[in-house]
């Protein structure tokens, strides 16, 4: 039988038990490259191909990390009060319905 366990509280969650899933990604943010000439022989390979450069040079950082979490009730609550952890989050609300 497969078993969960809160990630947060650590108490055991049985299949029947209601349990959510916080699934988290961060990844580089890229501005739009914004370009006054309108170009039509531009080379959007090229580009990608910069890009991909770009990344690759900067630092070796990881620019994708993704982490996934199962939360009880009481702790997705919790979480959903405060997502990032500090008290300066905005408190996001959910329709009750
Ligand atoms: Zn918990």
């Amino acid at each position: 039988m497969i078993r969960y366990q809160c990630d947060l509280c650590k108490c055991e969650l049985s299949p029947h038990d209601l349990r959510y899933v916080v699934q988290i990604e961060v990844t580089q943010a890229f501005e739009p490259m914004v370009d006054d000439e309108a170009d039509d022989d531009r080379d959007y390979l090229d580009e990608i191909h910069d890009i991909l450069e770009t990344i690759e040079d900067s630092s070796g950082e990881e620019i994708f990390q993704q982490w996934r979490f199962d939360l009880c009730p009481a702790c997705r609550q919790k979480f959903c009060k405060h997502p990032l952890g500090g008290d300066a989050t905005p408190v996001i609300h959910f329709s009750e319905n």
